[in-house]
């Protein structure tokens, strides 16, 4: 009896304690968490490369032969001198090195991640020669258990800005290590073209065009490794860059942006039906509470704003046009990537992937992604040259526009603003000249309630000088969003005002 009364006791006192045995478990499970994930021992290899980014330097000694800065210039300039030819090339250099998961041979000179990392960083190195040394380049160096490789390298090359004032910096990624069916195969030919020769080639080449120009804030463009293992090298930079006090305006982690072939297993959201085709379109990936269309964040933002300067600031220049899809999740079901790392450290980040994925990483045939098969192309005649390119030389090329105009503009854009909104009986008036003086420009983003679409729905663009008014209906909620526009650089879209017929006006930011 007494024995069947301690049990229940047991029982009960478990059961008050239930939200401290819990938040115990959860503190364990963190700590696993934490034990298998963790990045030790980080440092950058050129220490100055750490005062750039922490803003402690003088622009004066970066500036190249001839500046060249306005913003609509650099952005013509990007858009016609990216180059597949160059993409292309730097491609076939990647296939050399036969496996390049972060666990592989680091003693080669010609194989595996070791000499892959070795010759990112002496491209870079030479694109600084020819740049009048502007660009500093090195490595985030740190330690973790990867495939029994303890210590690993991002290479990385800076861009400083012209004016150390508000520090920020910009980050354009994409990941360099591979994998293949297996976590952790070291040896086996793992070519990774698409997943993620495409986003590394991405990242050298915007080094290579923006070098010549001058922006505002820095830039910093890097290769993570470790990203197919657990993200091993994007959680490195950003708990470095966030332990060293480092604002970020945007990052964006190009992670196949070749493809343009839907495989059989592709992870949903994605392409409609094995074989379709689709160079059109580009799927921007990004955070919100809950997967809510109607709450709102940072990333949502700037995803609606890469739409934005994809739509009327780069379609009208190039032969293609192109479609950013804001998707509504952070990434596709069960799927993860290197932007995450950031958003949990606070900064905003997204994740740029091709429409259609050949496969859902597992490695499984016919699908391409994580297997032997995901090669630059084929020669089907023998004769020496590839044929067929399963990387879309075009698309690539159009991916890295996107890439390169979005952070190139962001990089000499002003601040965020803020709004003076308030209703007045059936209008929602948006005071302008109250707000910000210096634009040139300011542009309102709306979306409606009862729209389906993570866009805005109307976009105007006006004087600072204008009084905006938005007519309200009953029943009706409208979220209005605005951005300054600087010699033809919008800046970042603010949190958006909740605005309806009651008269309320509410702040909609996560
Ligand atoms: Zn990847």
């Amino acid at each position: 009896m007494s024995f069947f009364f301690n049990i229940t006791y047991t029982y009960q006192y478990l059961y008050d304690m239930k939200p401290i045995v819990l938040f115990c478990i959860g503190l364990l499970l963190l700590f696993f968490d934490c034990s298998l994930d963790a990045q030790t021992n980080m440092f950058i290899s050129n220490p100055s490369g750490l005062e750039i980014l922490k803003g402690n330097y003088n622009p004066a000694k970066y500036l190249p032969a001839k500046l060249i800065q306005h913003p609509d210039t650099v952005r013509m300039g990007i858009i016609h001198e990216v180059s597949t030819i160059e993409q292309i090339k730097l491609l076939k250099k990647l296939e050399t090195f036969y496996n390049r998961n972060s666990g592989s041979d680091t003693m080669s000179l010609a194989t595996g991640i070791g000499a892959c990392r070795t010759w990112i960083l002496s491209y870079f190195d030479q694109l600084s020669k020819l740049s009048n040394n502007r660009l500093v380049t090195g490595y985030l160096e740190f330690d973790a258990d990867i495939c029994s490789k303890g210590h690993h390298k991002n290479p990385f090359a800076i861009l400083p800005g012209l004016d150390t004032s508000n520090h920020e910096i910009l980050v354009i990624e994409g990941h360099y290590d591979t994998r293949n069916e297996g976590r952790c195969d070291t040896v086996g030919y793992t070519p990774g073209i698409d997943d993620n020769g495409s986003g590394t080639v991405l990242v050298m080449e915007l080094a290579r065009v923006m070098s010549k120009y001058g922006f505002r804030h820095t830039i910093l463009f890097t290769t993570p490794t470790g990203e197919d293992e657990g993200l091993f090298g994007a959680k490195a930079w950003a708990e470095y860059l966030s332990l060293q006090g480092i604002k970020i305006r945007s990052v964006l982690n190009n992670d196949i942006v070749g493809g343009i072939y839907c495989g059989k297993t592709s992870s949903p959201p994605s392409c409609p039906y094995f074989g379709h085709v689709d160079s059109t379109h580009v799927r921007v990936f990004s955070y919100s509470m809950g997967n809510d269309p109607f709450v709102n964040s940072a990333h949502k933002q700037l995803a609606r704003y890469m739409k934005y300067v994809q739509d009327e600031l780069i379609n009208p220049y190039i032969s293609t046009p192109m479609t950013i899809n804001i998707m509504l999740g952070e990434d596709r079901s069960g799927r993860g990537g290197d932007h995450t790392p950031f958003r949990q450290k606070g900064y905003t980040a997204v994740r740029i992937i091709s429409a259609n994925e050949h496969g859902n990483g597992t490695g499984k045939s016919p699908d391409r992604n994580h297997t032997t098969r995901d090669i630059l192309g084929k020669d089907l005649n023998g004769d020496g040259i590839l044929d067929s390119l399963f990387v879309n030389p075009g698309y690539l090329l159009r991916n890295t526009i996107l890439n390169g105009v979005v952070t190139g503009l962001l990089a000499s854009a002003p601040e965020k603003m803020s709004a003076t909104v308030e209703i007045q009986k059936n209008d929602a008036i948006i005071d302008l000249p109250a707000v910000y003086d210096k634009a040139e420009k300011v542009i309102i983003g709306i979306r409606k309630f009862n729209s389906i679409s993570l866009d805005f729905d109307s976009v105007y663009v006006l004087k600072p000088t204008d009084k905006f008014a938005l007519r309200l209906f009953s029943g009706q909620k409208n979220f209005i969003s605005v951005a300054p526009v600087w010699h033809g650089a919008p800046g970042l879209f603010s949190d958006e005002y909740e605005v309806n017929l009651t008269g309320s006006v509410l702040m909609n930011k996560n």
